[in-house]
């Protein structure tokens, strides 16, 4: 053992204590170990420096030798992430499994993207062009799904000095060479470097004022996110959080999907892995994993990696964003990512704070969520992250330290509910407790496609939820039969509101993805059908004669019933109310007709 050099000086789980040598520097990468486990330097002090290993430790020695890279924890980054699966540091897990079978052999150094897999590239720069950091020099067909821009790195700029005829290129080939001003020259290949815990950089932010459409009603309608937007899923176990991250990255209108499966249960990720092999790509026709990027890091891999999970995968979502694509980022769940910066501040013994969470949670959270974002990128394109994180409490308890904390950087609260789940009433978001703070800066985008009507609409069913709970807090009390006629319409609709709208089924295949126009035109016939029945009750007839007409039903089931590319069923159903509100009053005139005759 050489104590000059750096070497392992204890081992504790996934921190490890490193003496000797000298110059590490805070967040580099190391390899730890004679089998040369990938770590990076989270601590360092006078006579050691600790460092948080990805890979398990199991074996690991004092004094075996510590290899500086002189880097921190950097990604490759270039064509051949999409269908790919990766680790929490984005070693592909089919490489690994092929090398190490089921189990993830200790050091093993797989780069991310292929290196034998030639691309058809199309050269975009001539010699002697200047270019400038971010500017798109090549591309070439990813998976049939999106042209892979292959951009000059973001620290980068000069003077193309060299430039390789379009033809077919892997990854490791050069494709130009740029000379920078201080006269150095950077051979420029379809991949490219970025650490991990850097944002990459943009020309500037923009509004978030573009919706994001999923397709899921009680979302686009209630509680929208734009694309650059942040959102959290909080909700205890069972409520539909992994469903909602699923329906997400199936149907929202982004190009990119970044899925990352954080500390969940191994089979959920096989989940999303046959979900997705067998889904289409409704715009080219090709698996919707063609243009998914999964980060798997169950509750079974190694914790650090799973710190490290989140930034790899924002790394890989700016990377496609700086393309000019819009990427969804889904992470499945925080808590558990939580979770594992509270298992390594243990270890490195750190000053705990609430519940036992770092004191630094907070700057990590926002770290993440703030990279987020619209952009105008470096080369002209515009492009957005949205972020989208589960949070799964304990007990379900919102007041605990990942959700309060989290709310403070995300806009979009969609707070899953225990008794709506256990009523089976999916998906289970609470429309009391739930917000979105992009409803003013998206209303242009309504207003551009509605007019005013949308907006409207929204309201008058936020209202009608709004007056049936205040309404079940009597009729809990003293039942139903005492309220006036039209208190009991606002019940009637206020359940056709949630059974028909809110309610909406991930496994019907009309339900599952229902188009924003089809959105608007439904909200627009529960309210026609409250607005035709208040003739009713105003003339204190009563309700439960409109009701056993089946119109209430009829309208609930229009979600089944009206396909989603063919709407003119709903002015059949306009005109089936009017019937049902005429038959209702005749059938109460002719009533009243026999009372007065008997009498
Ligand atoms: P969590 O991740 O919060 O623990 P899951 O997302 O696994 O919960 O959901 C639990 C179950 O709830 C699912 O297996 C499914 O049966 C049901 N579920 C959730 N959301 C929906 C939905 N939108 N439509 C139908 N069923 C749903
Ligand atoms: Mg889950």
């Amino acid at each position: 053992m050489n104590e000059e050099n750096y070497h392992v000086y204890s081992v504790n789980g996934p921190v490890v204590t490193v003496k000797g040598g000298k110059g590490l520097a805070m967040q580099d990468m190391v390899y730890v170990g004679k089998s040369r486990l990938i770590g990076e330097v989270v601590g360092i002090e006078r006579d050691h420096a600790t460092v948080q290993v990805y890979e398990s430790t199991t074996g690991l020695a004092p004094g075996e030798p510590v290899e500086q890279t002189g880097a921190p924890l950097t990604l490759e980054l270039g064509p051949g992430l999409l269908g790919g699966i990766f680790d929490g540091i984005a070693r592909p897990l089919k490489a690994i499994q092929e090398k190490g079978g089921a189990f993830i052999p200790a050091g093993l150094d797989i780069p991310s993207l292929d290196e034998k897999t030639k691309w058809d590239v199309q050269v975009l720069v001539k010699k002697g062009e200047q270019v400038q950091p971010g500017q798109i020099i090549a591309q070439c067909d990813e998976k049939g799904s999106i042209m892979h821009k292959i951009m000059v790195p973001p620290t980068l700029s000069g003077e193309i000095t060299e430039v390789s005829p379009d033809g077919a290129y892997t990854v490791r080939d050069q494709i130009a060479l740029l000379k920078t001003p201080d006269g150095k020259e950077h051979s420029l290949t379809l991949s490219q470097k970025w650490p991990i815990r850097q944002s990459r950089p943009v020309k500037l932010r923009r509004p978030v004022d573009q919706l994001m459409v999923t397709g899921q009603r009680v979302i686009d309608t209630m509680f929208p996110i734009g694309k650059g937007g942040c959102a959290c899923v909080p909700g205890p176990f069972g409520a539909g959080k992994t469903i909602i991250q699923h329906q997400l990255a199936k149907w929202c209108d982004a190009d990119i999907i970044i899925y990352l499966g954080c500390g969940e249960r191994g089979n959920e990720m096989t989940q999303v892995l046959e979900e997705f092999g067998e889904l289409q790509d409704p715009r080219t026709g090709k698996p919707l994993l063609n243009r998914t990027v999964l980060i798997a890091n169950t509750s079974n891999m190694p914790v650090a990696a799973r710190e490290a999970s989140i930034y790899t995968g924002m790394t890989m979502a700016e990377y496609y964003r700086d393309m000019g694509y819009h990427v969804a980022l889904m992470a499945d769940s925080t808590s558990r990512w939580a979770e594992a910066l509270r298992e390594i501040s243990g270890r490195l013994e750190e000053m705990p704070a609430e519940e036992g969470f770092p004191a630094y949670l907070p700057s990590r959270l926002a770290e993440f969520y703030e990279r987020a974002g619209y952009t105008d990128n470096l080369n002209g394109t515009e492009g957005s992250v949205t972020a989208i994180g589960a949070v799964s409490p304990q007990g379900g308890d919102f007041s605990e330290p990942v959700t309060q904390t989290t709310k403070r950087f995300i806009r979009c609260f969609w707070a899953l509910d225990r008794e709506l789940a256990y009523a089976r009433h999916f998906p289970s978001m609470n429309w009391n407790t739930s917000y979105s703070e992009y409803l003013t800066d998206l209303a242009p985008w309504f207003e551009e496609r509605f007019g005013p009507k949308f907006a409207q609409c929204r309201e008058r069913m936020a209202r009608l939820l709004l007056e049936e709970n205040k309404l079940m807090e009597i009729v809990k009390l003293i039942g139903s039969d005492v309220l006036p006629e039209d208190q009991k319409l606002v019940i009637e609709c206020a359940k056709v509101v949630r059974l028909g709208f809110l309610q909406q089924d991930a496994y019907q295949p009309i339900d599952t993805y229902v188009p924003i126009e089809k959105q608007y035109r439904m909200m627009d016939l529960v309210l026609y059908l409250y607005d035709s029945a208040k003739k009713v009750a105003q003339q204190d007839i009563p309700i439960s004669q409109l009701v056993s007409t089946g119109i209430f039903e009829l309208v609930t089931r229009m979600k089944y019933n009206i396909p989603n590319d063919d709407f003119s069923l709903f002015d059949d159903y306009k005109k089936k109310i009017d019937q049902a509100v005429e038959q209702a009053i005749n059938k109460n005139t002719r009533q009243t007709e026999g009372e007065v005759k008997r009498a």
